[in-house]
Formats: structure tokens, sequence, C-alpha cells
């Protein structure tokens, strides 16, 4: 059966898979959904002795259904390449009582590369599908990972240009000079004065601007968006959640049927929200642990019904989920309303009125799935020195506050189910929060020491994300105001 994408604001229009890819996000605002999710019907000890691009293709060709299955199995497979530093694409490695999917083998080191690699080729292959003409412009707002790894999959290809926002003080000192020294004409990369949140509505509202619009399409242009609000993005992360459950079966840890936990270190919740569309399709899931730093506005929302973004924005070290908008919750929001597009209308417009709204008792009962928690800085910190001591494993920032709420969920539930922890990031990305985690003395040293220091440690392989940019000259030093924003696009694209 066709699988239809329409808005959560809107029950009217439904449009193809490769529409969806194409817009990014709906006209009046709202994030495109599935009309209905079908089920993988194929069991679980099949699936176990596939390969990741197979697992992919099952699980894709489900959600994407214009696609042809030569068109799918060529971005499958252009994607989930040597650009990965393993065959087996995301390795599941069992630590300390948790199963690790390491989902940062790609080529910018964050898990962000599991979609990103994938994302231009699906674009490319649905504006050819449409019969675009226009030029595509990705416009993202990145808190350091998603800009990277969009960078590094669109650079040079041919027929799109991409421009990319950043906090300029709210990224580690690596990420930001893994974007600033980006090669490739069609890249545009620039510091905002701001932070993720200002980025991220600064691009919504370009994105909703029909003047905008109109001007971009007289020059030859047209949006689209790599953030995650994108279904490309969703579609190709709902995969490693299937397969990390078939090698758990090949492993012989469970049994095809058995019930798994995920923990999910969340930011804009779309890496959680494709966990349960994957659980939609039929992935055994008991439940989904919502990990979050010290700006816990997902744990206050589990907690209490009420999302309230109307507090201080705090700067962690883990800062891909410093975010205080969580904007793939609205397509969570939306399921639980009954899949009520007023019902999210009226919410979302509570959020950018009021900064905030509240959930009905019936849409908070429909929550039960989700366990919500957060870790503060100390416990993040803590956790990576705990499981280093213990076990010589060295996780990243995020990855540790995961692991953190997980001891949180056990210690509270004393729930055994096999558990999957996503790992989203190499520690070589924040080599400086890891290695003050494991013993403050490496304060003095610098962010390259701290990279030898860390593969000393560890004696994990440098990777060549870190390699590349230690010589790498900075090609790209725009700094702007956050209201200067639309400013910077009409200059990059003379408009
Ligand atoms: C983006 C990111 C997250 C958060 O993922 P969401 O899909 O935004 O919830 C977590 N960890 C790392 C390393 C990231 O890059």
């Amino acid at each position: 059966m066709a699988v239809m994408y329409k808005s959560t604001r809107n029950d009217k229009d439904k449009i193809t898979a490769s529409q969806a890819i194409l817009k990014g996000l709906s006209d009046d605002g709202g994030l495109f959904v599935p009309d209905n999710i079908p089920a993988l019907d194929v069991d679980f000890e099949t699936l176990s002795k596939m390969t990741y691009q197979q697992v992919a293709y099952e699980v894709m060709s489900r959600m994407l259904t214009d696609f042809t299955e030569e068109e799918l199995k060529h971005c499958i497979n252009s994607a989930y390449d040597s650009k990965f530093d393993t065959d087996v694409i995301a390795p599941l490695v069992k630590k300390a009582g948790a199963n690790y999917l390491e989902l940062f083998h790609g080529s910018t080191i964050a898990f962000k590369d599991m979609a990103l690699s994938i994302l231009p080729y699906l674009l490319v292959t649905s504006a050819k599908k449409n019969n675009v003409k226009n030029e595509i412009v990705i416009l993202t707002a990145t808190s350091g990972d998603t800009g990277k790894a969009a960078l590094a999959g669109f650079a040079d290809v041919p027929g799109t240009k991409i421009i990319v926002f950043y906090p300029k003080n709210g990224v580690s000192p690596i990420q930001e000079k893994q974007m600033v020294t980006q090669k490739g004409d069609n890249t545009s990369v620039i510091g905002i004065i701001g932070n993720f949140d200002d980025a991220q509505t600064g691009v919504k509202n370009m994105f909703n601007d029909k003047e905008l619009a109109k001007v971009m399409d007289e020059k030859g242009y047209q949006f689209s968006s790599a953030n995650s609000i994108n279904i490309g993005r969703l579609v190709p992360q709902m995969v490693y959640y299937v397969y990390a459950y078939s090698r758990m079966v090949a492993n012989g840890e469970i049994k095809a049927g058995d019930k798994i936990n995920v923990v999910v270190p969340t930011g804009n919740f779309g890496n959680i929200l494709a966990a349960y569309y994957a659980k939609e399709m039929g992935l055994p899931v008991a439940k989904f642990i919502c990990a979050s730093n010290e700006n816990k506005v997902l744990y206050d929302f589990f907690e209490t019904g009420v999302y309230d973004r109307n507090r201080e924005f705090i700067l962690t070290s883990s800062p891909s989920m410093d975010i205080l908008i969580s904007s793939n919750l609205e397509r969570l929001i939306y399921r639980i309303a009954g899949d009520s597009a007023e019902k999210d209308v009226e919410l979302m417009t509570a959020l950018s009125t009021t900064g905030k709204y509240e959930i009905s008792a019936d849409m908070k009962g429909k929550l039960s799935e989700f366990y919500g928690n957060y870790a503060s800085e100390k416990e993040t910190a803590d956790t990576i020195k705990r499981v280093y001591d213990a076990e010589g494993y060295i996780m990243d920032t995020h990855t540790a506050v995961a692991a953190t709420v997980y001891e949180k969920y056990k210690e509270a539930t004393g729930d055994t189910t096999p558990t999957v922890i996503a790992s989203t990031a190499s520690p070589y990305k924040f080599t400086r929060s890891v290695m003050e985690a494991i013993d403050s003395a490496y304060a003095s040293k610098s962010d390259f020491e701290l990279v030898d220091e860390l593969n000393k440690l560890s004696k994990v392989k440098i990777p060549q994300a870190i390699e590349d940019i230690r010589s790498a000259k900075v090609l790209h030093d725009t700094v702007c105001d956050k209201s200067e924003m639309e400013a910077q696009v009409r200059r990059i694209l003379a408009l």
C-alpha cells in the first residue's frame, strides 16, 4: 500500500514521499507525517542474516513507496559505503550491561551521518522524479553535528547549494573547526550571535516566507531542509533500530519477538521519534527512554504534560542536545492527539505565542511507553569516568547523558529488559569534555594534544575526520546577528 504524507497542521493535502522530501516543511508550518506505517513483513530471523544495506532497503522501501527499487538501492548503496569506517555501518557494542549502538562511524563521526549521507541522494532523486528545474538550496540550523554532516553530504552535489547557520558560541571547538574548514563551492557556513533555537527559528521563518520563496523561484532556487524535520532524515533513522534488534537476535541475546528498551540522548526528538516509528512498523520495543541534559524541557513534559520553553538556555558539554524547542515532538503530539491537525495547531500556536502548552489527560495517557529523565553535567562526567575505569570504554558526552539516564531508569524500575543505547557521537568529537571527565589534569592541554591522549587511553584509532582538520584552513568566517540571517541568504544567492 502506498504511504502518503500529510502535514501535522492540515488534514486535506496529501503528497508523495519524494514531494515531502523536496519540501522539507509544509507550507502551513507543519511537519510531514506518514498517513500509515506499513508492517515490516519480513521476520527477524531473515533480517538477522542481512547486511545493513539490505535491512535499510526493507525498512525504507515500506516508507518511501514512490521510489523504485532501483532508485532506492542506488541511494542506499551510494550512502552506506566506504565513507563509514566499518562494513557493519552501525556496530553494536556490549559494555557495562547495555548494548551501545555506535552510530558515529560515518565521515563526520556523529550519528547525523546515518541520515545525512543518504539525504542528498534521496533529494536529488526526488527532484528528478518531480521534474524540478530549480536549484535546491539546503538551509540548515545546527547545534553542531547536523551542520557538518549536511555539509559533507551536499558538498559539490550538482543542482544543490547548502547554507548552514550555527550558534557562534554554542558548539564545541572541534565541531566549529569541522564546519568552517568545509570545502565545496556550493557551501556556506555562518556563525550567529544567538543560540540554536534562534538559528532554528530564523530558518523556519525563511521557510514560511512566501515573498522570499517567490523571489527565489524567479532566480531559479527553492529551499529544502536537511534538518531532522525532513522525513528524508527520519526514515533512514528507523533502519538502525531494526538493524540493532536483528543483531541481538543473531547473537542470541534475544529471540525474535522479545521486547527491548531503547535509550536515546535527545535534542530535537528526531532520533527517538524514528525509534517510535520503527515500533509502529513492528519492532518490539517496550520503553522509549528519553534522555535530556540540563535543558530538561522534555523530562518536565513527560512528568507533567506541560511543555514549557520559558526557561534559561543552558550551554552544556553535550551541545547537540542544547535545545528548548524539540521540533519533532510535534509529530508525536499529532499522533497522541489522534492524528488531529486541529489540536496540533492549537498547541503549536500556544507554543509560538506563549512558549508553552499543556496536553490533555487522555493524550498524556498515550505516553506510557515513554520514560523521561535527565543528567546533570556532573552526572554526565561521572558516567564517562565510571565506565572508562570499569571497562576501558570511552563514550562521548551525549552518550553519557543516555547512559546516566539508563542507570536512573533501572534504579527506579528494576527493569532488566535487554536495552540498546543510541551512542550518538565519537568521543573524539568532544575530546576536551571527555578527557577532563576522566582526569581534571588534562585541562591544561590543547585540543589536539587531548586527541593524542584520548588515543592513548582508548586505543581507538584517531578518526580520519579529526586528522583532516588538524591542518585544514578556515574557509568560512562570516558571523552575523540572529536578526540578519535572511540578509545573509539574500547575499549568498544574490537575490
Ligand atoms: C543531534 C544529536 C543528538 C540529538 O538528536 P535528536 O534527533 O535531535 O534528538 C544527540 N547526540 C548527538 C551527538 C547529536 O549530534
